[in-house]
């Protein structure tokens, strides 16, 4: 084992993160983004990056002022291209999705085959005959997150409600997750809790376990998953504060490595009211029945 995977493991029990926040770093922009923004695009996000940065320098010069810390907050916070498909499959196939699928099956059928015969089976014999197809279009299915966006999947489903003014949490916990270990490709699994405060903007209930979904079926760690999925959902729906926590089993701790069987990984994500009110947090925590202790 690598020494970078022995530092993302946790080696007992229940991990929770200190911070009450895991603030967005460099990778979610990696993960969902194959670097061909445009130019224009670019620069307008930077312009937008400075203008809320000075905005919310002055603003701080008011004590007590929450609005110019949200704005901090959210300067800080690096923008994801919710419009971005990640991947394509197999460019050299072209532009069309099925030829494109079609080449990343029989890529795939080729290595499968290939690992059969390094881990000493025979690829030719009946029982495993089919099994390097069924893997491929196995693994396409597990990461076909890679192919959806949050927006895509949020878009008919928001709801501009400004004759209500929503103070109220809208949870929505025990949301199974299946994702893969980016370091060793095996699943982790577990219930996603997501919580927001609307301002003006409500989103249908099953779209928040469908944000969830697109972001799971990736190579993911837990760590990025939870942050991703806080993310999409503050910036489609800019609501007043979104919450997240996850906690999940991991294969490559159970049945590999440490082998311990009972240990859960815990994150969180926790942004804007949740993030700035320990009270708010706490309600969300307590709603969910865990213990106040991130
Ligand atoms: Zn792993």
């Amino acid at each position: 084992m690598a020494p970078s995977e022995i530092a993302i493991e946790p080696v007992s029990g229940a991990v929770t993160p200190n911070a009450p926040s895991t603030r967005p770093s460099s990778d979610v922009e990696d993960t969902t983004s194959n670097g061909g923004g445009s130019a224009n695009g670019d620069k307008s996000k930077k312009r937008k990056r400075r203008k809320g940065s000075r905005r919310s320098k002055a603003a701080a010069t008011n004590e007590g002022d929450e609005e110019a810390a949200a704005l901090a907050a959210a300067a800080k916070r690096p923008k994801i291209d919710l419009n971005d498909k990640t991947k394509s499959l197999v460019p050299i196939e072209g532009r069309n999705p099925s030829r494109r699928r079609c080449g990343a099956l029989r890529k795939m059928c080729g290595a499968v085959r290939t690992i059969l015969e390094c881990i000493g089976e025979d690829a030719n014999r009946p029982g495993l005959l089919d099994s390097p197809a069924r893997y491929a279009k196995a693994l396409l299915f597990l990461t076909k997150g890679y192919q959806q966006t949050p927006r895509e999947i949020m878009n008919n489903a928001i709801w501009d409600d400004e004759g209500h003014n929503h103070h109220g949490m809208v949870i929505v916990r025990d949301i199974e997750v299946f994702s893969l270990c980016e370091h060793h490709l095996v699943p982790f699994t577990g219930k996603m809790h997501i919580g927001y405060i609307p301002t003006t903007r409500v989103v249908g209930l099953s779209k928040l376990a469908r944000i969830a979904e697109v972001y799971a079926r990736r190579l993911q760690i837990q760590e990025r998953l939870t942050k991703e999925v806080a993310n999409a959902i503050m910036d489609v729906l800019k609501p007043q504060g979104v919450a997240v926590v996850m906690e999940a089993k991991h294969f490559c701790m159970v049945m590999r490595g440490v082998e311990k069987t009972s240990a859960t990984t815990i994150t969180s994500s926790v942004l804007g009211c949740f993030e700035r009110s320990t009270k708010t947090r706490n309600e969300f925590l307590s709603l969910l029945r865990l213990e106040k202790s991130i």
